[in-house]
C-alpha cells in the first residue's frame, strides 16, 4: 500500500509535540499553540498589462502574536498552500521567540510559477495581493518580508501599495509595514545578506566550539538564491571551500572548489546554476553524497529525508531553509551523530534585521552596516548559547531544544499575561 505523505505541517506538529512533552508545556498555553490564530485565504483577478485576466490563489496565515506583531515572509511559487503556509507560519512563532524579537509568527504566498511572467506582471500580481490583504497586514500588526522567489522590488510594490491605501498625512507612519525593501525605500542596510549572515555566524560559532579551522572546511549549498548565495559567499574569507550547490535547475560540483562569487554572476545571467562552466553537473543523489564537511540547505522544505540523508558524508547540516530536514530525515542525522543547527535558530537573521528594518522606521533612524552587523552578531550568538544551554539541562538534540526555548518563553509570557476572559 502506497505511503500517505506527511504533510509539512504534520511535521511541525510532531516537533512542537515533541518538546511540549519534554518540558511539561502547560496545559492551556498548549491548546494555544497548537493551532494557528488566522487563516486568510484570497483568490483575486489581476488585469495584466496586455488586458488579459488571471485569477491567482494567496494566503496569510498568522500563528501566534502574543510577542508582538505577526512577522514573517511572502512566497510566490506553484507549490504554495495552506498547509505549507501554517507550517511556515508556526516556525516564525518559535524563531523569534528563540531570538528574543518582539514578533510573532506569520507566512503568506502566491501560488504562482514566476518564471511564468514578466517583472510588470509580478508587479500587477503583487499590487492587487496587497490590495487585497488589506487591513490583514499593517505596520504595528502583521508585517511581511522576502522568502522563496520574492525580492527589495516586491517588498517596494507592497510598501507603495500599502500607502496608497491610508491617508496623507498617516503615509510617513506607515512605512514599516513591510521589511526587507531596497534601502533607497527605508530598507535596512545588511537585511539582504541577513539570513546567509546569521547561518555563517552560526557556523562560526559551531565550529569554535568543536575545534573546527573553517580553513580547512568543504561545504556544499543546496539553493543558490538570496540565503543560499549569501552564506557561500559569506564562508569565503574563512578559507572553507565550497565543492558543490544544486538549485531547481540541478546540481553541480568541483573538489578544488567553486568561486561563490563568479557562480553568483553567472545565476543572475543564465538563471541557475546548470551550466556553470567552473564545475562538473552531477546527479541528486550525487550531490547528497559529496565529501563534505557541511551542508546548507537554502531551498525549499523536506529535501533531508529518510532517502536523502543517509547519503550525507557530513559533520553539520546547517539550515538556512525553513524545514529542510524532515523526521525520518532526522533520525537519521541523529543516529548517524550528524550535528544539526535547526532552522528556526539557524535562519533567524533574517527576521533579526527586519526588525532592526522596523526599529529604525519607526524611529527614523538609519544605521550603518558596521552596526546592524554587530547586533546581528550578538543577537545569534545569544540565541544558540539558549540553545546549547537547553541542549544540556534537556539532554536532548538540537531542534527539540531550540523548541524548549522558544515554548519556554511564550509560556512565561502567557502566564504573566493570562488568558483573556
Ligand atoms: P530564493 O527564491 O532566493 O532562492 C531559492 C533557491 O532554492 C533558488 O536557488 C532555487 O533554484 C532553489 N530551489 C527551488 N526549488 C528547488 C529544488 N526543488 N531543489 C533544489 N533547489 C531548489 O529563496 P530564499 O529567500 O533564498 O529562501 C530559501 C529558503 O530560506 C526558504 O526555505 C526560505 O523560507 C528560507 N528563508 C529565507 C529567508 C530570507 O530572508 N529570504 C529568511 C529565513 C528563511
Amino acid at each position: 500500500m502506497a505511503r500517505r505523505k506527511v504533510s509539512t505541517y504534520e511535521n511541525v506538529t510532531r516537533q512542537y509535540n515533541a518538546a511540549a512533552d519534554l518540558m511539561g508545556l502547560e496545559d492551556d498555553v498548549r491548546k494555544i499553540l497548537a493551532v494557528t490564530r488566522n487563516e486568510f485565504v484570497v483568490h483575486f483577478p489581476v488585469k495584466m498589462p496586455d488586458g488579459r485576466l488571471e485569477v491567482f490563489t494567496g494566503y496569510r496565515v498568522q500563528h501566534n502574536n502574543v510577542l508582538g506583531p505577526f512577522k514573517g515572509g511572502l512566497r510566490y511559487h506553484p507549490a504554495v498552500e495552506l498547509d505549507e503556509v501554517r507550517a511556515l507560519a508556526t516556525w516564525m512563532t518559535w524563531k523569534c521567540a528563540i531570538a528574543n524579537i518582539p514578533f510573532g509568527g506569520a507566512k503568506g504566498g502566491v501560488q504562482v510559477d514566476p518564471s511564468r511572467y514578466s517583472a510588470s506582471e509580478i508587479e500587477h500580481i503583487t499590487r492587487r495581493f496587497t490590495f487585497d490583504l488589506g487591513d490583514n497586514i499593517g505596520p504595528e500588526y502583521d508585517i511581511p518580508a522576502p522568502d522563496v522567489n520574492t525580492n527589495p522590488q516586491i517588498m517596494a510594490w507592497i510598501l507603495d501599495t500599502y500607502l496608497s491605501t491610508v491617508p496623507a498625512h498617516e503615509r510617513q507612519a506607515c512605512i514599516h509595514v513591510v521589511t526587507g525593501k531596497p534601502v533607497e525605500a527605508g530598507g535596512s542596510q545588511g537585511r539582504n545578506k541577513a539570513t546567509g549572515q546569521g547561518v555563517v555566524f552560526c557556523i562560526e560559532k559551531w565550529a569554535k566550539d568543536h575545534d573546527v579551522d573553517l580553513g580547512g572546511v568543504k561545504f556544499m549549498v543546496q539553493g543558490f538564491g538570496n540565503v543560499g548565495s549569501w552564506a557561500a559567499r559569506l564562508m569565503r574569507p574563512h578559507g572553507a571551500k565550497l565543492v558543490a550547490v544544486e538549485d531547481v535547475t540541478g546540481a553541480i560540483a568541483n573538489e578544488a572548489g567553486i568561486d561563490a562569487d563568479e557562480l553568483k554572476r553567472y545565476v543572475d545571467d543564465a538563471g541557475g546554476v546548470r551550466g556553470y562552466p567552473g564545475a562538473a553537473p552531477v546527479e541528486h543523489e550525487e550531490f547528497f553524497g559529496t565529501k563534505a564537511d557541511i551542508i546548507i540547505p537554502a531551498a525549499l522544505e523536506n529535501q533531508i529525508t529518510g532517502k536523502t540523508a543517509p547519503l550525507l558524508k557530513v559533520k553539520l547540516v546547517a539550515e538556512g531553509a525553513n524545514g529542510p530536514t524532515d523526521p525520518e530525515g532526522d533520525e537519521v542525522l541523529q543516529d548517524q551523530g550528524i550535528h544539526v543547527i535547526p532552522d528556526i535558530l539557524c535562519n533567524a537573521g533574517g527576521v533579526t534585521v527586519s526588525y532592526f528594518e522596523w526599529l529604525q522606521n519607526k524611529r527614523s533612524e538609519f544605521w550603518d552596516l558596521e552596526e546592524v552587523d554587530g547586533k546581528l552578531h550578538r543577537m545569534m550568538i545569544g540565541a544558540y548559547e539558549r540553545v546549547e544551554n537547553a541542549v544540556e539541562s534537556y539532554k536532548t538534540d538540537w531542534r527539540t531544544a531550540a523548541y524548549v526555548v522558544a515554548l519556554s518563553h511564550l509560556e512565561t509570557v502567557y502566564k504573566r499575561r493570562g488568558i483573556f476572559p
